[in-house]
């Protein structure tokens, strides 16, 4: 069989630990013996990380800038253990931080719902996306203590010298505060990622917050998803035959739980990262679940939603058999291959990419899994494979489907 041959890179992002270990199998198993793989390649290891002062890191995004499309593997964020094991000249901060205020994104998640890993919502039929905006709130606070009586007060001040000033309370004894923004830039890049991602994936785009109580900061992120849906977005929504809506996050809470999936849905940052953490686990796993940073000038970058599995790493150095799941990571590398082709026009690089996942869904489905799902499945004579044996069944299930 002739390999596929594509015309533009694609950023690579290499990364740590097991992740790095299965992204090389991948690799060799599953893309080098059908694609001409073109890549531009940037070792985001953490030792490389540490030997260029973090500067790969600032390159693979700028990389991803240039190209449009990038691939990451899992990477890890340094703290005080790793900078002892990997002797590290400072504690160099999260990739994912860095990339992502490069790229001005909002993450998506959804989940890879397959036969016989159900969701525990049991009208769920097809997956929910969430949407999370990644800036601000409660992640970028100012608090304070209050030790004893006195006022509060909420204090903005011009360049010009004006001031707005409100009273917060008045304390009469100790008690806590708490402030926190966000900025008109970075809402309208969350709401037109969101618009741009919903007409991609031909899908419902629901917000929610909770303006009732929070009257101006909730209400202006209604608003100006509101102004840009109407402006830019309203027409494209009709003639794709799908629907934005915004509602109170109580009132989408409840409908999530009745809905039956097949939506996107959009949360603030606080609510984004606890929902997240709820749907993803009733849907299964964090190895089930594919994660993409998307960036309002139209940027794609695509990873594992999981870490890089640190625990069977150090089996797999000690020379003992390990039963990682791989899926979240092929998903990784299928979704960047179909955006590529997508861009590029190349129906066969998007045809690879579907029946790659494919025969990842069907290895699964067959009852051929690693551990991990294993553990959670509702069919009966599974076979538990190890890290190596699944990527090679999948490949097997490949080469049937061809
Ligand atoms: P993790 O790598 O996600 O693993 C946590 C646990 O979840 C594992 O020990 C394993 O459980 C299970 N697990 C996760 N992914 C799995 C997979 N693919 N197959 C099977 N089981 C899987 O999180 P962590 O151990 O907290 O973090 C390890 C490193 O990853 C850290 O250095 C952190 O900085 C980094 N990290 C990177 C990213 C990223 O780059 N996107 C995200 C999160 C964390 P058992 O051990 O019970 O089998
Ligand atoms: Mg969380």
């Amino acid at each position: 069989m002739e390999k596929i041959q594509m015309t533009t890179p694609l950023v690579e992002m290499d990364g740590d630990e097991m992740t790095r270990i299965l992204w090389k199998m991948i690799k060799d198993e599953l893309l080098l013996p059908y694609i001409d793989l073109k890549t531009e390649y940037y070792d985001l290891g953490l030792q490389h990380r540490n030997e260029t002062d973090d500067q790969v890191t600032i390159d693979s995004a700028e990389a991803t800038k240039k190209y449009g499309v990038a691939v990451k593997c899992a990477t890890i964020t340094p703290n005080a253990a790793r900078m002892t094991e990997y002797h590290l000249k400072e504690m160099w901060k999260s990739p994912n931080g860095t990339i992502r205020a490069a790229l001005d994104g909002t993450v998506f998640r959804t989940p890879i719902v397959v036969k016989g890993i159900e969701p525990c919502v049991r009208n769920w039929e097809k997956p929910i996306t969430l949407a999370r905006h990644a800036y601000g709130d409660v992640y970028k606070n100012t608090e304070i203590k209050v030790p004893g009586p006195g006022r509060a007060e909420l204090v903005f001040t011009a360049q010009d010298g004006t001031e707005i000033r409100e009273t917060i309370h008045e304390f009469k004894g100790p008690g806590i505060l708490q402030g926190i923004h966000n900025t008109d830039q970075s809402i309208t890049s969350f709401a037109e990622a969101c618009f741009n991602y919903a007409l991609d994936t031909k899908q419902d785009l629901w917000f929610a917050t909770k303006d009732t109580i929070s009257k101006k900061y909730d209400h202006h992120f209604k608003d100006i998803f509101q102004e840009i849906y109407d402006r830019q977005y309203k027409e494209k929504f009709e003639a794709a035959g799908i629907e934005y809506f915004y509602t109170l996050i109580d009132d989408a809470v409840a409908r999530v739980m009745k809905a039956k999936g097949g939506f996107i849905w959009a949360c603030k940052n606080y609510d984004g990262d606890v929902m997240s953490d709820m749907v993803s686990s009733a849907f299964g796993s964090l190895a089930m679940m594919t994660s993409v940073l998307v960036s309002p000038s139209g940027v794609y970058e695509y990873e594992a939603a999981h870490g890089t599995v640190q625990r069977h790493y150090y089996k797999y150095l000690k020379g003992e058999e390990t039963s990682t799941n791989s899926v979240a990571t092929i998903f990784a590398w299928t979704g960047a291959l179909r955006k590529r082709g997508e861009l590029d026009g190349i129906p066969a690089l998007m045809a690879f990419a579907d029946r790659l996942e494919q025969a990842t869904v069907k290895t699964i489905e067959d009852g051929r899994m690693t551990k991990d799902l294993a553990l959670i499945t509702s069919l009966e004579h599974v076979t538990v494979l190890n890290s190596e044996e699944f990527i090679k069944a999948v490949r097997e299930t490949f080469e049937k489907l061809s």
